[in-house]
C-alpha cells in the first residue's frame, strides 16, 4: 500500500490539474499543504472537501516524524504545494525520505512543474540538463556561480522577479555576455512569455520593462570545444 502521494497542482493554469491528481486528493484520508489557505482555495475551485492539515519546512524533521507514526498506523496522505510538484524547490524531500526509511511507499504523480515547460521553451538543447533551483541569496552565491562555469549542460534556475538583473549580470560576469538565455516569465498563464537571447541582451531588456510575475531562467552551456584532428590523435595514441 502507499503511504504518500506527492500530488501537483497548476502553476497558472487551473486546467492543468490531472485527472489523478483529482482522483488521489478525494481518496486521501488528509491532504498535507504547504500553505492551507492556498490549497484551501484551490480545493474549493475543483469541488473538493478534504481534511487540510499544514506541512511546512519550519519544523519538517519533528512534522515528518509524527506524520510517519500516522501513516504506520494505516492513514493515508497526499502532500501538495502552494503550486507546481512537491518537493521541487518546495518541502517533501525529507517526508519522502522518512517515509522510505521507515519501510513505506511513495508515488509521485507527474504533473504541473515550472522547469520543464521552460526548459523546452527555451530552444536550448534539452538531451541534457541541469536543474539549479534557486541560487543562494547571499552567502554561497558566487561559488555556486564559479562552479558552474565549466558546465556544458543547458541550467534552469528558478528566480524571484526583484533579482533577475542581478543575477543574469552576475553570470554574464561568469559565463560571457554572449551566452545565450531565455526568461520564462507566467508559465501556462494569460501573459506568459518566453524571452530569449543573449545574457547582454537580456539584461538591456529588462533593464526597460519592468519584471513581474513568476520566472524560470534557462542559460545554455559552455560550448563543447571541438577537438582537433592532432588532438583526437593525441589522446588515441598517448602522445602530444
Ligand atoms: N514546486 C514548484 C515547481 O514544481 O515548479 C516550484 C516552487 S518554487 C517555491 C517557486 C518558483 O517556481 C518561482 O519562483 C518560479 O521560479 C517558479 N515558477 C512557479 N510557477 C511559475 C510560473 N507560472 N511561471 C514561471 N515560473 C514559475
Amino acid at each position: 500500500p502507499i503511504s504518500l502521494f506527492l500530488v501537483p497542482t497548476p502553476i497558472g493554469n487551473l486546467k492543468d490539474i490531472t485527472l489523478r491528481a483529482l482522483e488521489i486528493l478525494k481518496s486521501v484520508d488528509v491532504i498535507l499543504a504547504e500553505d492551507t489557505r492556498t490549497t484551501g482555495i484551490l480545493l474549493k475551485h475543483l469541488e473538493i472537501s478534504n481534511s487540510l492539515q499544514s506541512y511546512h519546512i519550519f519544523n519538517e524533521h519533528k512534522a515528518a516524524e509524527k506524520l510517519v507514526e500516522r501513516m504506520k498506523k494505516g492513514e493515508v496522505f497526499a502532500l501538495v504545494s502552494d503550486a507546481g510538484t512537491p518537493a521541487i524547490s518546495d518541502p517533501g524531500f525529507l517526508l519522502v525520505r522518512e517515509v522510505i526509511t521507515a519501510g513505506m511507499e511513495v508515488r509521485s504523480l507527474p504533473g504541473p512543474t515550472a522547469f520543464v515547460p521552460a526548459l523546452i521553451n527555451s530552444g536550448l538543447p534539452n538531451d541534457r540538463f541541469v536543474f539549479e533551483g534557486f541560487l543562494p541569496h547571499k552567502k554561497g552565491r558566487k561559488t555556486r556561480i564559479d562552479a558552474l562555469v565549466e558546465e556544458t549542460r543547458t541550467m534552469v534556475f528558478y528566480e524571484s522577479p526583484h533579482r533577475l538583473i542581478k543575477t543574469l549580470k552576475q553570470l554574464a560576469e561568469a559565463f560571457g555576455t554572449d551566452r545565450q538565455a531565455c526568461v520564462s516569465r507566467e508559465l501556462t498563464k494569460l501573459h506568459e512569455e518566453n524571452i530569449r537571447g543573449t545574457l547582454a541582451e537580456l539584461i538591456e531588456y529588462y533593464q526597460t520593462h519592468p519584471l513581474k510575475g513568476e520566472i524560470v531562467l534557462t542559460v545554455a552551456g559552455k560550448a563543447e570545444q571541438k577537438e582537433s584532428r592532432e588532438e583526437k590523435r593525441a589522446a588515441k595514441y598517448g602522445q602530444k
